[in-house]
């Protein structure tokens, strides 16, 4: 079941009572972020081959009739049910074909007819094959089937000029076959949103490379890359960061004027070497939400500085990457014209009891076991989220919400899941 009602406002009285006033609801943060967001300027016309993950920027209307005229939906025999003797016998006149023109049926006989092939002229039913028995020239039929079956009418799928496909879907298989259908070689997309990638953090450092002292290896640049680009984005520029607040001043007006999203990651907590909210202020970015009443990533930041949306990632990889799941990814799909940008969502049960502390809501990663003699799925998630923690996310199919007022749910108890 997919629930179309917004994400319950977490009742959040946070961790820390002080800090609730501070904190955003995420269905807000969201509005607020998405505000922030207009579709990309720019369109290009593509071939259907390159189109796949790509935004429909205009829609697709049929070129013709669908099918194009009428024919066999079976390899079998078409004939007129009315020339039909008692002895349900008809000698075979010719044959049609998939791809050959329309023939005419010689009154008092039955021609040989393949799947797809004009229906000839003067046929009004086709018989399946298994249904005959062909003996030289002549054929039975040994079940009669009903008048008008096993032909694919024109038009009956699709009229020409119809639209077919609003603008603003995602081109996936399912559409591409729609737009081939209808006559199209190439279909006009969005042009890709253009993103910068600022990762922050003296401690970073590539995977792959020799880490030492205090280092470690930077999980996010290849997953938000991956998470950008899998979501329809261009990644145009990768800046890695140190905590020095010039250094990112520099970083973030050195990209802010060609891009349409950053993307940061780390530095936007409130300690004294996060430092991206006083850069952003420093900038004269608008900031819309600085603090969302979530678990993991209370310290999503989303703001606009000049044409680019700026969304502000805590460090933690499991928290950029559900924050990301839940905001950033929604921003984008406005940014590529999307029409539906909302996150996916169903109800399913928990498999053993969630204790959880009220407050903030919790996104805790959760994987799919089973389902009830009802169909509902059985989910089963650790006893609390790690937000630095990769192995629970990798294993799991998405996250449960655990609203800000829920102490407990017990097993078999239903909460909204959100699918990867
Ligand atoms: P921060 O949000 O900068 O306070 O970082 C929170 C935690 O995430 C710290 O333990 C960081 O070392 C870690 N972290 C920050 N950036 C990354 C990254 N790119 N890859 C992996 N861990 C990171
Ligand atoms: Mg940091």
């Amino acid at each position: 079941m997919t629930l179309s009602a917004p994400i319950p406002a977490a009742a959040c009285g946070c961790d820390c009572p002080e800090l609730v006033a501070r904190l955003m609801p995420v269905d807000e943060a969201l509005a607020a972020g998405l505000a922030l967001a207009q579709p990309v300027d720019g369109r290009e016309e593509v071939c259907l081959r390159a189109a796949r993950g790509r935004v429909l920027a205009q829609p697709v209307t049929a070129r013709s009739d669908m099918p194009r005229f009428d024919n066999s939906g079976m390899d079998g025999y078409a004939l007129r049910l009315a020339d039909l003797p008692a002895s349900s016998a008809l000698p075979v006149s010719g044959v049609c074909a998939a791809g050959g023109g329309l023939a005419a049926l010689e009154p008092g006989t039955m021609m040989r007819i393949y799947t797809g092939a004009h229906v000839p002229r003067g046929a009004d039913t086709v018989v399946m094959q298994e249904h005959v028995e062909r003996s030289g020239d002549m054929a039975r039929i040994i079940h009669l089937p009903e008048a008008g079956s096993n032909i694919r009418r024109r038009g009956e799928d699709q009229r020409q000029g119809d639209e077919v496909l609003a603008a603003g879907h995602l081109l996936d298989a399912r559409k591409l076959a729609i737009c081939a259908g209808a006559g199209l070689g190439t279909v006009s997309v969005s042009r890709k949103p253009k993103i910068g990638l600022l990762l922050t953090g003296d401690e970073i450092c590539p995977a792959g490379q020799d880490v030492d002292g205090g280092e470690i290896w930077d999980v996010n640049t290849p997953m938000l890359t991956a998470l950008c680009e899998e979501a329809g984005a261009d990644i145009a520029a990768i800046r890695h960061v140190p905590d020095n607040p010039a250094e990112l001043h520099a970083a973030l007006a050195g990209i802010a004027d060609e891009m349409d999203m950053i993307v940061t990651s780390g530095g936007v907590s409130v300690g004294d070497r996060d430092h991206l909210k006083p850069v952003l202020t420093s900038l004269g970015a608008r900031i819309a939400v600085s603090g969302v009443a979530m678990k993991p990533g209370k310290p999503v930041t989303i703001s606009r500085l000049g044409g680019a949306v700026i969304v502000s990632l805590p460090g933690n990889p499991v928290s950029a990457f559900v924050t990301w799941h839940l905001l950033g990814r929604p921003i984008l799909g406005r940014l590529s014209g999307l029409a539906e940008a909302g996150t996916p969502r169903r109800l399913v049960r928990t498999r053993s009891r969630i204790v959880h502390k009220p407050g903030r809501c919790e996104y805790r990663p959760a994987s799919i076991v089973g389902t009830d003699e009802a169909g509902l799925e059985i989910v089963s998630c650790g006893a609390r989220t790690h937000s630095a923690r990769l192995s629970p996310l990798a294993q799991s199919d998405g996250v449960v919400l655990i609203t800000g007022d829920t102490a407990c749910v017990e097993a078999g108890g239903r909460l909204e899941f959100l699918p990867f």
